[in-house]
């Protein structure tokens, strides 16, 4: 007859194995994402990093400045960091990497565009590399403006919108579709 504390301690055995392999599993897919790219595109990323945002003219707000480069980094960080992120990107056969480095922003609240910032913080043509930046996009949250950075690249990257393209997705879905992918 077996003791019964040796078939306790036994099953105890497999309990942590189990466990240790699914911390495994867990481990090493939750570090892949945050792995450092291999060399050029590293050294791209720090570049970019190092550099920030293009600004064209100068932002005479300073909130709006500031906010542009925190969520421009954080944008960055997000795209690089998250697989799901960079994938909104890759199926409109785009690099969201690249799309961010080579985009131009302008402050727009003021000029021929200054009507736009009565209904928006941020605005782009589809396809175009510039983003207009209205004094509200200095007011909402860092985490908000970062969103705002993706969601205008995408269009930078050809991603239509509703009213203007009709099979396009609704601004607010659009917005839905990054927070889910881009980890907010
Ligand atoms: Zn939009």
């Amino acid at each position: 007859m077996a003791p019964p504390v040796s078939s306790r301690s036994h099953r105890i055995e497999i309990a942590a194995r189990r466990i240790s392999a699914v911390l495994a599993l867990v481990l090493s897919t939750g570090y892949l994402p945050a792995a450092e790219p291999p060399g050029a595109r590293h050294a791209a990323f720090q570049e970019v990093v190092k550099r920030g945002p293009v600004v064209h003219g100068r932002i005479p707000h300073l909130l709006v400045n500031r906010q542009l480069h925190a969520a421009f980094h954080s944008a960055l960080n997000r795209i690089q960091g998250l697989e799901s992120c960079r994938d909104l990107f890759e199926n409109l056969g785009a690099d969201g990497f690249q799309v961010l480095a080579d985009t131009t922003y302008v402050y727009a609240d003021t000029g021929p565009w200054r009507s736009v910032c009565d209904r928006a913080c941020a605005f782009t043509t589809v396809g175009g590399p510039a983003v207009g930046l209205c004094v509200q996009f200095g007011r909402i949250s860092t985490a908000e403006a970062t969103l705002v950075l993706i969601h205008e690249a995408l269009h930078g990257a050809g991603l239509g919108e509703q009213p203007h393209d009709p099979n396009g997705l609704a601004p607010d879905e659009i917005d839905e579709m990054v927070r889910n992918a881009c980890g907010f």
